[in-house]
């Protein structure tokens, strides 16, 4: 079994080290005995989706979201085709914003990929936090780290989590995140999938079912993400 995992715009969209959560997948489908192979596509590059099993698409600053967004057009038809098909995408912060319709900001608007119906409006201040979410599709809470100064609203789409504890989307509705067919979007960034290895499996999983049509993973041992995973829940919501 292979999968193929295409990264979109590593110099622009790499906030935080986003790059860790394509090493952990890769490493976790090594430990597995599945091949993962790295496919990074620059600005100009052209992409075959039809070749990719995982897309992600990382964090930027909005200068760097805005020199994304022209490009964004040319590649919208084939993304949004390869969303429809149950192609899996993981996006990240500032990508996760490019999911949607715009982001508008003091500085004009950036438009999106409009593969999922949502939007992002700038606000003050900045939404900056340790963040826990919930969600019973989980085995156990999703942890991570947020900073943005855009408020994302889902319109009606299914969120990632409820919020235990930080701002999630937009500070107001408790929610984060957004699931939309297999596509996850998400303010928590930095080093998502190695904290959080039963969402990096969660991934694995859908590529491996929409390819093979099946997706046991052998467990690994967790013990040591579970137990910092754990010890950061107990720390911001039940002391
Ligand atoms: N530039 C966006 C914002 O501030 C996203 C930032 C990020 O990717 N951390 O909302």
């Amino acid at each position: 079994m292979k999968i193929t995992i295409g990264h979109l715009y590593p110099d622009l969209l790499n906030l935080y080290g986003d790059r860790g959560n394509i090493q952990c997948m890769k490493k976790r489908c090594e430990w597995r005995g599945i091949e993962a192979e790295v496919k990074e596509f620059q600005l100009t590059d052209a992409i075959d989706f039809s070749s990719l099993d995982i897309v992600l698409l990382g964090g930027g600053s909005d200068r760097e979201q805005m020199l994304v967004c022209n490009q964004l057009k040319t590649i919208q038809k084939d993304f949004k085709e390869y969303v429809e098909d149950n192609g899996v995408v993981i996006a990240v912060c500032g990508g996760y914003q490019l999911l949607g319709h715009y982001y508008d900001t003091s500085e004009g608007r950036i438009e999106g990929l409009s593969l999922v119906d949502l939007y992002t409006e700038q606000g003050s201040p900045r939404l900056i936090s340790n963040i826990v979410i919930e969600n019973e599709a989980f085995p156990y809470p999703i942890v991570g780290f947020e900073n943005h100064g855009g408020r994302t609203f889902i319109n009606g789409n299914k969120a990632l989590g409820k919020v235990s504890f930080g701002y999630g989307n937009n500070g107001q509705d408790k929610e984060e995140g957004v699931m939309y067919k297999n596509v996850i979007g998400t303010y928590l960034h930095g080093p998502l999938l190695p904290k959080n290895p039963h969402v990096c499996d969660h991934l694995l999983a859908r590529a491996l079912a929409k390819k093979y049509g099946r997706a046991e993973l052998e467990p690994l041992d967790d013990a040591q993400e579970k137990e910092a995973n754990e010890y950061i829940v107990h720390r911001f919501t039940k002391s």
